[in-house]
């Protein structure tokens, strides 16, 4: 099973990766990135936070955070938010680039379990592990995801490499860089 949470109005939704990892500057990520700024937030007035409440997602070392606020905020400072408050920049962006495509559910969590203390979720699927990060062959195998789910971050922005020569390093200097270049392997 799998429990999909949309973002509502007056949620932020955090994907903190490495939540347990050290900064050099003192504090975890989660601490750094979530804890201290959720505080400075609240602190200067900008944030009107309910409760916040955390769970364990998918993948060990990664906590998914949901802030509860008092107020429905506008969607483009919602996702802002979220990117600041410390979730996954890759996942931060693609919502970004969902919400300026007009997708209905620009950002969500999914969930192996019901979130303890939160809501209940918008959706559940039968699907067994974490969901695919793109479609195979433009198909999806999952009804629910096929309503929820926007452009991945891969149509958003191109998929990663995967060629095996893709160590050769291409000097880049200032001044005008060459398409060649950027394009080369
Ligand atoms: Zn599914």
């Amino acid at each position: 099973m799998a429990f999909w949470y949309l973002a509502h109005a007056d949620e932020l939704l955090l994907d903190v990766d490495g939540a347990d990892v050290q900064l050099e500057r003192g504090g975890t990520r989660l601490e750094m990135f979530c804890r201290r700024r959720l505080r400075d937030g609240i602190v200067a007035g900008l944030l009107k936070v309910k409760c916040v409440t955390a769970a364990a997602s998918y993948t060990p070392g990664h906590l998914h955070v949901c802030v509860t606020l008092h107020r429905p905020m506008p969607t483009m400072e919602r996702l802002i938010w979220q990117s600041w408050l410390g979730s996954d920049l890759y996942r931060s962006r693609a919502d970004l680039m969902r919400a300026h495509r007009g997708h209905a559910y620009p950002s969500l969590l999914i969930a192996p379990d019901r979130y303890p203390r939160l809501r209940d979720p918008d959706a559940v699927c039968s699907c067994a592990g974490k969901h695919p990060t793109v479609l195979a062959e433009g198909v999806a195998a999952c009804p629910v995801w096929a309503e929820y789910r926007g452009p991945s971050p891969w149509e958003c922005f191109g998929a990663p490499s995967t060629r095996p020569d893709e160590g050769v390093r291409v000097a880049l200097r200032v001044g005008r860089w060459s398409l060649d270049d950027i394009l080369r392997v």
